[in-house]
């Protein structure tokens, strides 16, 4: 693996901040991360942001179905000839943004494993993507900044628990992989990084129209964190006056003062079960 570093300063180009441009620059790291996958010669992997093929390469030698959706086009041509240089010719190259891509057209009848050293600015909608498009997609490895993982893996009732726990706990199973220093990076971040990986599931008596309303009352609840349910239910997300409000926290037997950052996936199910019953029939 050629540094990162050297092949942009060869080009006369520089890691973008904007687009969250630290290049992993630890050969065994990247290698370590797509062991973990276990990608065997049918796997197929969608690769979010490629950068200059650090996970490209490796993932690469593993299966010959790789698609790798890459915004930044300067560095499409330096990704394209760091994988001619070895005699790579089998990775599909996407010059896209990965927010705009149609995940389900790129797996057509096979689910994808989704791979990625995510663009930390974006990391959060990029999960809330996978999530949502899930029934495509086996897995995911994928790297974030430290405190993010962090508030994803976060329990009920730790001060970490937020919109994105809960919902990444809801559809998937999610294990840590690794923790990893500023140093396997270029340019170095200020930041550790950690390695998740999401079996998604999907349970079976969740209807789709169920599932959206979900992610409502959760947005909803953790938008006013600081307030019990009672009232950060209340208005404009969900439409629910207070005593709809009071109805369905009493309907779902949670207690009206708790707020959202004590709920569990169950009862946040279990509550919008209950504000199911008071919306009206949509036709
Ligand atoms: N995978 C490479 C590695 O590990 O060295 C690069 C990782 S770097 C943290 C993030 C990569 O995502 C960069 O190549 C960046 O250009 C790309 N990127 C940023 N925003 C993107 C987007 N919206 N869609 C697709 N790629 C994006």
């Amino acid at each position: 693996m050629t540094h990162p570093g050297q092949l942009l300063k060869q080009e006369s180009l520089y890691a973008g901040k904007e687009m969250g441009q630290n290049f992993l620059a630890c050969p065994a790291t990247a290698r370590m991360i797509v062991d973990r996958a276990c990608i065997s010669e049918d796997t197929r992997v969608l690769e979010i942001g490629p950068g200059l093929g650090a996970l490209t390469i490796p993932i690469a030698a593993k299966t010959r179905h790789v698609i790798a959706v890459e915004k930044d086009r300067r560095l499409v041509p330096l990704l394209q000839k760091e994988l001619e240089n070895r005699e790579i010719d089998w990775v599909k190259i996407v010059n896209q943004d990965f927010m705009k891509t149609d995940i389900r057209s790129l797996a057509k009848d096979n689910k994808l494993v989704v791979m990625g050293n995510l663009p930390y600015n974006i990391s959060s909608q990029i999960l809330f993507q996978l999530v949502r498009e899930r029934a495509y997609i086996e897995k995911a490895f994928l790297m974030f900044q430290k405190e993010l993982a962090d508030r994803i893996l976060a329990l009920p009732g730790k001060k970490a628990y937020s919109r994105l726990s809960a919902i990444a706990r809801y559809a998937a199973d999610i294990s840590f992989v690794a923790n990893i220093g500023p140093a396997a990076f270029f340019p170095k971040p200020v930041v550790d990084s950690t390695v998740l990986v999401f079996d998604f599931i999907a349970p079976a008596d969740v209807s789709r129209n169920t599932e959206t309303l979900l992610f409502t009352v959760i947005k909803a609840a953790f938008s006013k964190r600081r307030k019990s349910l009672k009232n950060s239910l209340v208005g404009m997300d969900l439409g629910l006056d207070k005593p709809a409000v009071a109805r369905a926290l009493a309907r779902a037997d949670i207690v009206p003062e708790r707020r959202a950052e004590t709920l569990n996936v169950a009862e946040f199910l279990s509550l919008t079960r209950a504000v199911e019953t008071l919306l009206p029939e949509k036709s």
